[in-house]
């Protein structure tokens, strides 16, 4: 089994906000314990608005204001050693971004310029990066570079919005691997794009990850890119984690009724009986359910899914799970 390269011990992340006068906060991470390896890509998946997002952003120490409570710790192992994030200086954690950790957003045009050719954001990341290079032998970097993930030369002389929204994801894509990081953080890389253009941003992010034998994290709701890309996954509700496998543990054997119900809903070939989706909708942060917070949506639910959250259980060194029916969980207390 590969080394831990990235841990969290009991993240939070709650957004403070004044609605109205009253003071209201959104439980967006709650407690989430994860370990990511070397050398893997790890998917996290849920359905939107289970704080996905700000878990990524979090772990990349992105997070902005409204965001006021964060709790819990942040490990990554660089040259062999374990960091804290939160004791590291203003400049440790500049360094660490990029250079060791790098992030790709949701939209491509978060990230490019709008009014330079793409040559010059290539030059001007590089820039703001690495020292001493003239603009001659930036362009010449960032042309090997998009050649080597076998993008074409050209788009480095185009600007953002000449070129479709799959080849611009790429670019965000290729941006965010210049500098060989050992993490690459990828924030719903395949949404809004059709099937087709998915397979070429899922096969370049696996490119990427063969070629550098490093570690990708990748957020997306939608299962099939999931089960195309992902060694492990995470399934996150509600801003916990309630179950984490194998790709083949998830989709082969799914212990957590509300990964089941992500499973069951996705069409199959040959089947044309109605899928069932997840009952009921999901709960608002900002006023979560007691105890166990699927349990509103569950037909399995019990008296105590109600007043406790169960632990996330580790059932082998591959799968975990948070639910009163399974594992040290259903000891008895489910009975
Ligand atoms: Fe359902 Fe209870 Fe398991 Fe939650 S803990 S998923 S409510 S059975």
């Amino acid at each position: 089994m590969n080394q831990t390269i990235l841990r969290t011990e009991k993240l939070k992340a709650f957004y403070v906000l004044d609605v109205l006068g009253t003071r209201k906060v959104v439980k967006a991470v709650n407690e989430v314990d994860l370990e990511i390896r070397e050398n893997e890509i790890y998917g996290i998946a849920g359905e939107s608005g289970c704080g996905k997002t700000t878990l990524l952003k979090t772990l990349y120490a992105a997070i902005e204001p409204p965001l006021r409570l964060i709790g819990g710790k942040v490990y990554y192992r660089v040259n062999g050693e374990e960091v804290e994030v939160s004791s590291l200086s203003r400049e440790e954690k500049r360094k660490l971004r990029w250079e060791y950790v790098s992030y790709v957003p949701q939209g491509s045009m978060s990230v490019l310029n709008p009014v330079i050719r793409l040559k010059e954001t290539f030059r001007d990341f590089l820039d703001s990066h690495v020292s001493g290079k003239t603009k001659d032998e930036a362009f010449a970097i960032a042309r090997e570079h998009i050649a080597a993930l076998g993008l074409p030369q050209k788009i480095l002389d185009a600007y953002p919005h000449q070129l479709s929204g799959g080849m611009r994801q790429r670019v965000t894509i290729a941006l965010a691997a210049l500098l060989k990081p050992r993490i690459i953080i990828a924030d719903e890389p395949t949404t809004a794009l059709d099937v087709v253009v998915q397979r070429g941003v899922v096969q370049l992010l696996k490119d990427i990850q063969q070629n550098l034998r490093n570690t990708i994290v990748l957020v997306t709701h939608d299962m099939g890119v999931q089960a195309n890309i992902a060694d492990r996954i995470g399934i996150m509700y509600a801003g916990k984690m309630v179950e984490e496998a194998t790709t083949e543990g998830i989709f082969g054997d799914p212990l957590h009724p509300y990964t089941r119900y992500l499973i069951n809903s996705l069409p199959r070939f040959g089947d044309k009986t109605t899928r069932e989706s997840v009952p009921g909708s999901p709960p608002s942060l900002i006023n979560l359910p007691s105890g166990c917070p699927f349990h509103p949506r569950c037909p399995y639910a019990l008296e105590i899914c109600k007043e406790q959250m169960p632990g996330f259980v580790k059932l082998d060194n591959n799968h975990k799970v948070a639910c009163w029916l399974v594992g040290e969980g259903g000891n008895g207390k489910a009975s």
